[in-house]
């Protein structure tokens, strides 16, 4: 593999990959095979990512703590709307749902469950796990903001897919 910066030879690796291109902080993707070179550029070849993406917002509406803003994002464009779409099915205004995009208000409970019920109906997820989203989502809405790390391995996203770039 051709470095496009420098057109040296890069390196492959597998690594765990912080996976920062989901726009989320704490995404950790196991065995990952990474391209790197000396002068700085890398990337992962991350197979599988629309599974991968839907396993993400699965894990997303499943969290017993309050969305963040990145999470709102994720949510919003993995079921491929746009903002001020989304700020309508809420019943929201847009500047109230930006401002819950990039962390600047904070949204009430029920708008937070909301939006989990959004996105589980537009992605036609089974009654199952919207009965469990009922009852065990924003369980602890006021629990700790700092985000556990999740780690993902790859082979829970990647069966039989081709690799793809990110
Ligand atoms: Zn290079």
């Amino acid at each position: 593999m051709i470095c496009h910066e420098c057109n040296s030879e890069m390196k492959e690796s597998q690594e765990t990959y912080h996976y920062l291109e989901s726009g989320l902080d704490n995404i950790y993707l196991e065995d990952i095979c990474v391209y790197r070179c000396k002068c700085g550029e890398f990337f992962p070849s991350v197979p599988g990512i629309i599974d991968l993406h839907t396993m993400i917002g699965q894990m997303i509406i499943k969290k017993s703590t309050a969305l963040n803003g990145k999470e709102i994002i994720f949510l919003r464009k993995n079921i491929g709307l746009n903002a001020r779409t989304f700020a309508e099915y809420v019943g929201i205004d847009k500047s109230t749902f930006s401002r819950w995009e990039n962390g600047q208000q904070k949204l009430a409970k029920p708008n937070d469950r909301l939006i989990r019920l959004i996105y589980a109906n537009v992605k036609g997820l089974p009654k199952n796990d919207i009965e469990h989203l009922l009852k065990e989502a924003v369980k602890d809405f006021n629990g700790s903001e700092s985000e556990e790390r999740i780690s993902i391995p790859k082979s829970s996203f990647s069966s039989q897919q081709r690799d793809e770039r990110v």
